[in-house]
C-alpha cells in the first residue's frame, strides 16, 4: 500500500495521533473489517486504539471536523453487522480494547465502574471476587465487551430474573460526536434530576456517541443452583411449566431456555455433546433456579416441582444436574447452539419476541409456514422463552441448498416478521438493528418514533460521522 499523503484523511489521522494509536497494517484491518457472521465484508480506513476517554474525545472531535466516519467496535460478536465498516475504505474503526480497566468495585453499594473495553467475563469475575454477581450472561461472554453489550442492550440467559443490560446500568460516561464528554457514572438507584439521557445511548449501536465507561449494578452471588433439562410435549406446555416453576420457587427462576430436538442433534453432531433425555417429546427446556442462601435446598424444590409436572403430563422426562460438572455440561449444550448452527452451514436468523401468552400459537403458525414454503431449510427455533424471545432460525438442509436459502432471505424474513407484527411482537428482541435490519425498522416502527430517532441522531451527530448506515439510513 502507498503511504498516505499528508492531505488524505489517513495521513492527517496519522500525523495528529501517530501509529501508536492509529493502526494501519493489512492483517489488523482484515480482522476487524468483517462481521461475526461474515455476511458483510468491509474495508476499514484504519483502526483507532485510544487509551483514555480524553483520547477518544480528541479523535472524535478531529474526525467530526474532517467528516471522517467512525465505527465503534467491541468484541465484534454482534449478529447485525453493526460494528464493522462498509467497503468504501473511508471509515475509521474505533476499538476500546485498550480501555479495559475495572475502575472500582463497591460491594456495599452493589455496584462497579468499568471501562467500555472490558470483556464481559472479566466483569463477572470482578464481581465474584467480592462475593457479588453481575448477571449479564451470553454465549459470547469470553469475547464481547461491555461497551458492545450496552450499545446493543444485550439480553442473554438471565433476563427473566435480572433484566436486560439497560436494567443493569446505573450510569454512563459517553463521548459525543463533537468530542464533548457526558460524565454520568452515578452509582445511585434513585435520581430523578431531569431527563434520563443515558437511555439514549443504551441500545443505540454506536450511532449517538461512544460509551467509554459504565457504572453497573451487582447482586448477591447465587450460592446454590437447581438446573434441569426437561422434555415437554409442546411450547404451550413449556409456557405453563414456566408459570408453575416461577410460582413454586418463590420467583427464583433465572433461566428458562427452549431447546428443540434439531438443536440438540446439531450440537451432538458438530461438538460431540449429548444429553440423555427421552426423545419422545419434540422440545426440551433448560431451566435454572438459584438462591444466594447457601442453606437453601433450592435444587430439592426444583425436583419436587418437576415431579409434580411429570405426574400431570406437563413434562415427559427430566434430568437434574447432580454436580457442577453436569450443570456446566447442560449449559455447554445451550451455549453452543449458535456455533453448531454455524458449523452446519448457512442459516437465516430471526431474533423475535412475542407476548408469552401468544408464543405457542406463533411457533405453530410460523413453523407450518416454514415447512410449507422453505423446503431447502429446516427449523432450529430455540431461545430465551422465559422472556418471550425466540431465535427462530432456519438452517440449510443440504450441501447445495445453502445458496438458495440465503438468496431467499428477504422473502422469508418478511413473512416471519409480518407474522410477528400480527402478534404485536418485536422483530429484534436483543440483537439490534445494525445494517441488517434497517429496512425492517422502517417498515415496522411507529412513524412518530422513527421520526424522533432521526431527529435525535441529527441533534447529537449533525455531520453523521457516527456509525453511518447503522440503525437509520444515512442522510445524503
Ligand atoms: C455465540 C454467541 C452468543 C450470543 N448470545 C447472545 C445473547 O444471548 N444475547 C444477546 O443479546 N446477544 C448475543 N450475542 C450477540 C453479541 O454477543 C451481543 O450483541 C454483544 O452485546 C455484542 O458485544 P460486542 O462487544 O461483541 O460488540 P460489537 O459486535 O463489536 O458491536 C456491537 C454494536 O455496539 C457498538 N459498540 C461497541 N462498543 C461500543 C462503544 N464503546 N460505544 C458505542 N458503541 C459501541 C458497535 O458499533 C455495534 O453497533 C451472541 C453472539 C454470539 C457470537
Amino acid at each position: 500500500m502507498m503511504p498516505a499523503g499528508p492531505s488524505s484523511a489517513l495521513g492527517q489521522l496519522l500525523s495528529r495521533f501517530g501509529s501508536e494509536v492509529i493502526a494501519t497494517s493489512a492483517d489488523v484491518l482484515a480482522g476487524i473489517s468483517v462481521d461475526h457472521r461474515k455476511l458483510y465484508p468491509g474495508r476499514a480506513l484504519a483502526l483507532a486504539l485510544p487509551r483514555s476517554t480524553s483520547e477518544v474525545a480528541d479523535i472524535l472531535k478531529f474526525c467530526n471536523a474532517l467528516r471522517i466516519p467512525v465505527v465503534p467496535q467491541g468484541g465484534n460478536t454482534g449478529y447485525c453487522a453493526a460494528g464493522t465498516p462498509d467497503d468504501s475504505g473511508t471509515q475509521l474503526v474505533m476499538s476500546l480494547r485498550r480501555m479495559n480497566r475495572i475502575r472500582g468495585v463497591e460491594p456495599l453499594n452493589n455496584s462497579l465502574v468499568v471501562e467500555a473495553g472490558c470483556i464481559l467475563k472479566e466483569i463477572q469475575r470482578a464481581a465474584e471476587s467480592v462475593d457479588r454477581y453481575f448477571p449479564l450472561s451470553l454465549g459470547s461472554e469470553g469475547s464481547c465487551t461491555i461497551g458492545g453489550n450496552l450499545s446493543t442492550n444485550a439480553g442473554g440467559v438471565n433476563v427473566l430474573r435480572y433484566g436486560m443490560t439497560r436494567d443493569l446500568t446505573l450510569g454512563l460516561e459517553v463521548v459525543l460526536a463533537d468530542g464533548r464528554v457526558i460524565s454520568s457514572l452515578s452509582a445511585l438507584r434513585k435520581d430523578n434530576t431531569g431527563y434520563d439521557l443515558r437511555q439514549w445511548f443504551i441500545g443505540a449501536e454506536g450511532t449517538l456517541g461512544v460509551i467509554t465507561a459504565a457504572s453497573l449494578k451487582l447482586f448477591p452471588l447465587p450460592k446454590r443452583h437447581g438446573t434441569a433439562i426437561v422434555a415437554v410435549p409442546s411450547v404451550k406446555d413449556a409456557v405453563e411449566l414456566l408459570a408453575k416453576l416461577r410460582a413454586g420457587s418463590g420467583d427464583r427462576v433465572s433461566s428458562f431456555e427452549l431447546l428443540p430436538r434439531a438443536a440438540l442433534e446439531l450440537v451432538e453432531r458438530h461438538l460431540g455433546a449429548r444429553v440423555d433425555i427421552s426423545a419422545s417429546s419434540p422440545w426440551c427446556i433448560l431451566c435454572e433456579v438459584s438462591s444466594s442462601d447457601a442453606d437453601d435446598p433450592i435444587e430439592e424444590r426444583l425436583a419436587s416441582l418437576l415431579e409434580a409436572a411429570m405426574e400431570t403430563g406437563l413434562i415427559t422426562d427430566a434430568l437434574l444436574a447432580q454436580s457442577e460438572r453436569e450443570r456446566s455440561a447442560f449449559w455447554f449444550i445451550r451455549e453452543n447452539i449458535p456455533e453448531a448452527q454455524r458449523r452446519d452451514g448457512p442459516s437465516v436468523k430471526h431474533d423475535v419476541s412475542l407476548p408469552i401468552d401468544r408464543l405457542a400459537e406463533f411457533v405453530d403458525r410460523a413453523s407450518d409456514w416454514v415447512v410449507t414454503h422453505v423446503p431447502e431449510g429446516f427449523l432450529v427455533c430455540y431461545g430465551h422463552v422465559g422472556d418471550g424471545n425466540l431465535h427462530f432460525n432456519i438452517n440449510q438442509s443440504g450441501e447445495t441448498a445453502g445458496k438458495s436459502l440465503l438468496a431467499r432471505e428477504p422473502e422469508i424474513r418478511r413473512a416471519i416478521h409480518d407474522l410477528v407484527q400480527e402478534y404485536r411482537g418485536s422483530f429484534s428482541a436483543e440483537h439490534g438493528i445494525g445494517r441488517h435490519k434497517v429496512d425492517e425498522l422502517e417498515r415496522y416502527a411507529d412513524p412518530v418514533e422513527l421520526q424522533l430517532m432521526q431527529q435525535l441522531k441529527q441533534l447529537l451527530d449533525p455531520n453523521g460521522i457516527l456509525n453511518p448506515g447503522k440503525v437509520l439510513r444515512p442522510r445524503h
